[in-house]
């Protein structure tokens, strides 16, 4: 069974960074499918500025002729902050045996260790960290012990067992971030070539971050 990868974030908005990231991943350790998970409530930072509704929309929109890659708003449909964990727990109550990789920029697996129930995450998947640019591996601390203890090279651990590796993967370092998207959006600047035009399009229509975006 091929392992399905699970990447979530707040993609306010989406953009080439992450989806570059979620397409190599697909193809370089072969998996069945990338669910791209929105969160409704993100935990560790400040509320998005686009709500929920929009979020999705152009996630939907960005990846919508892409083969392989799934929306998968549960974590907007639940109340309560989206704790990844918890969405880790239903996906492998739905599919007890297939093996599951938790998709991270290296910003965001740094952060594992301020997460809800953090030490769960490898009993319910791989973790899969994408290079990032900027930022570095960990080679000390709870994470530095986690990857000498865990870590693999090997695609095919990620295929022979279900949960429990953590592989380090290097992909085409595109320095966007949804941050940097937001303010010059915000600042009346037009985003194009850092995320798709329907993203894009959907942005001017709707004016979900502000009304003279992109004009
Ligand atoms: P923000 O600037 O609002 O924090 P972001 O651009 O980091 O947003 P998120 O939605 O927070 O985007 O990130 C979702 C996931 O995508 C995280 O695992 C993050 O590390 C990863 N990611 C974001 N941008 C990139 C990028 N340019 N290259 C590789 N991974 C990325």
């Amino acid at each position: 069974m091929s392992p399905i990868g699970v990447f979530g974030g707040t993609f306010d908005p989406i953009h080439f960074g992450h989806l570059r990231t979620a397409f190599e991943l697909l193809h370089a350790l072969r998996l069945a499918e990338v669910r791209i998970v929105p969160a409704g409530n993100p935990p560790h930072r400040g509320a998005p500025l686009c709500d929920a509704g929009h979020r999705l929309a152009m996630v939907r929109a960005a990846i919508a002729d892409q083969p392989g890659f799934v929306v998968d708003d549960r974590e907007i449909r639940r109340q309560g902050p989206s704790y990844t964990v918890l969405t880790l727990r239903e996906l492998r109550v739905e599919s007890p045996r297939r093996p599951v990789c938790l998709l991270l920029g290296m910003d965001a697996f740094l952060g594992l260790p301020q997460w809800h129930e953090w030490r769960s995450v490898l009993d319910l998947a791989h973790v899969v960290v994408a290079h990032r640019p900027g930022w570095c591996a960990p080679a000390t601390g709870a994470l530095g012990e986690l990857l000498a203890a865990h870590g693999t090279q090997r695609v095919e651990d990620l295929h022979e067992a279900a949960a429990g590796r953590i592989h380090v993967r290097p992909v085409t370092q595109l320095e966007i971030s949804s941050t940097d998207l937001r303010d010059l959006i915000v600042a009346g600047r037009d985003p194009r070539y850092l995320l798709p035009d329907t993203v894009r399009a959907l942005i001017h229509e709707t004016g979900c971050y502000h009304p003279r975006a992109t004009r």
